[in-house]
């Protein structure tokens, strides 16, 4: 347990968020705007300033000298009034006496508390004696981006969005990837062949080797340095960096005992409250409403702003007796892996198909609407990200299958 932390003046707070990524800062800023002057506190795990996640896959790993994304300067933290407390843990939550305590010991009162502690990899403990890399934060990339740089041979373990990217950027750098999943086909999680199949498709062009359906055996340091996988289709490969990217799993340790900890993440109805109408949680911690009897934790980028933008509301909403809002934001994810930007608004129904909507090899890039039946669930983009903002209306709307291909709103600014 830590003596101290990094903290200033020790007042008690109004709203206090803990976790220091991007969601909690966007909470802060949230209220602000709103006209909120009470105090806020933002306790963070991690020292220093709040720093954006998606370069570390990407840009970070590339960059020969890479800088720390910060998503906001120390004067622009100090503009917002909002005391931090860095480098130090929540440890526990006592919602009778409305107190969280850190791991010094000591408490912060709340009038209003939010969960924003986000994920952290999900680990493969069979593969501690060799070492693995995961990847989550930035002593994470640039540990990573030197590993790789040093390597010739690269083991990426899951052929999720995460896993490619680094495969991606890999591949960029002039290494020997391969990927291993057990699912038969790439980014499985978040839908079916129709997506995976294009994406491993563009690995491929590029050198990328895959073994889909397949897991790990064994995984043995070779003594230098070097580590053989056996996978389970009997296969052996050497590779000299390995690294884990399969999923993520929500930070609630410190809410045990709190009856707010789910199976999977803090569960929260459409306004991201939980069952005590002064917690809210937000990001990817959050397990929220998304339809009857709907609730999704997303891992998304642009999930952590909508969820903290409506959860700033709720708060205020409490305060003053007004009614609570809720979320109305489409999921929506993207990924850049080579030159290719893909990106999915709304969601792909693991019973649902993609039926085109723009197909232009020529200019590699292409649009396929995500349906069941006559339902649209989403969009997905290859190269496309103008057509793809263009059908966010008419998905929220609720157009139907045949209503979205009549209106085309992907063709909108070519008819003007
Ligand atoms: C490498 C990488 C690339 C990504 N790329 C994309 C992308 O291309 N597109 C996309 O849509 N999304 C992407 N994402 C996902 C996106 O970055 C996340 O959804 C987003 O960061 C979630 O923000 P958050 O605030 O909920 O959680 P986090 O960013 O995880 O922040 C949570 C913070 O809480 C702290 N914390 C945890 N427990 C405690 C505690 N007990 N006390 C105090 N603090 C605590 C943690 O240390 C952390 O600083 C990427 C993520 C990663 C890791």
């Amino acid at each position: 347990m830590r003596d101290t932390c990094d903290q200033e003046d020790a007042v008690s707070a109004e709203t206090v968020i803990v976790g220091g990524g991007i969601s909690s800062i966007r909470l802060a800023e949230r209220l602000r705007r709103a006209g909120d002057e009470d105090p806020i506190t933002i306790v963070s795990a991690e020292p220093g300033l709040v720093y954006d996640r998606p370069p570390l896959s990407k840009g970070v790993l590339l960059d020969d000298d890479p800088r720390r994304p910060d998503l906001a300067t120390e004067e622009a933290l100090g503009a917002l009034g909002v005391r931090r407390v860095t480098g130090c843990r929540a440890v526990r939550l006592d919602q009778a006496a409305r107190r969280v305590e850190l791991e010094t010991g000591e408490t912060l009162s709340y009038d209003d508390l939010v969960i924003a502690t986000g994920s952290d990899p999900r680990r493969l403990p069979a593969l501690d004696e060799v070492g693995p890399y995961y990847l989550r934060t930035w002593d994470d990339a640039l540990a990573l981006r030197e590993a790789v740089r040093e390597a010739a041979r690269i083991g990426v373990i899951g052929a999720g969005v995460l896993g490619l990217e680094i495969a991606a950027t890999s591949r960029v750098l002039g290494r020997e990837v391969m990927v291993v999943d057990t699912a038969p086909h790439a980014l499985a999680r978040i839908g079916g062949p129709e997506l995976g199949t294009p994406v491993a498709d563009l690995h491929r062009e590029h050198g990328v080797r895959f073994h889909l359906g397949v897991g790990i055996d064994t995984a043995t340091e070779n003594g230098d340095g070097a580590i053989t996988l056996r996978l389970t289709d009997g296969t052996e490969h050497v590779v000299d960096v390995l690294v884990v990217a399969i999923g993520a799993v929500p930070v609630t340790d410190w809410l045990q005992g709190s009856g707010l900890a789910g199976h999977d993440g803090v569960e929260t109805d459409a306004g991201c409250r939980t069952s005590d109408e002064r917690i809210f949680a937000i990001g990817d911690v959050a397990r929220v409403e998304r339809g009857p009897g709907d609730r999704r934790r997303l891992e998304h980028w642009t999930n952590a702003g909508d969820t903290a933008a409506v959860a700033a509301r709720g708060i205020l909403a409490r305060r003053r007796g007004e009614t609570p809002p809720t979320l109305t934001e489409l999921p929506y994810v993207w990924s850049d892996q080579y030159d290719v930007k893909l990106q999915i608004l709304g969601h792909l129904d693991p019973d649902g198909s993609l039926i085109p909507a723009v197909e232009d090899p020529e200019a590699g890039r292409w649009l396929r609407i995500a349906v069941r039946g006559q339902e649209v669930t989403g969009v997905v983009g290859w190269n496309m990200p103008a057509a793809v903002n263009r059908c966010r209306a008419a998905l929220i709307a609720g157009a139907t299958t045949d209503e979205l291909l009549q209106s085309a709103p992907w063709e909108r600014k070519a008819r003007r």
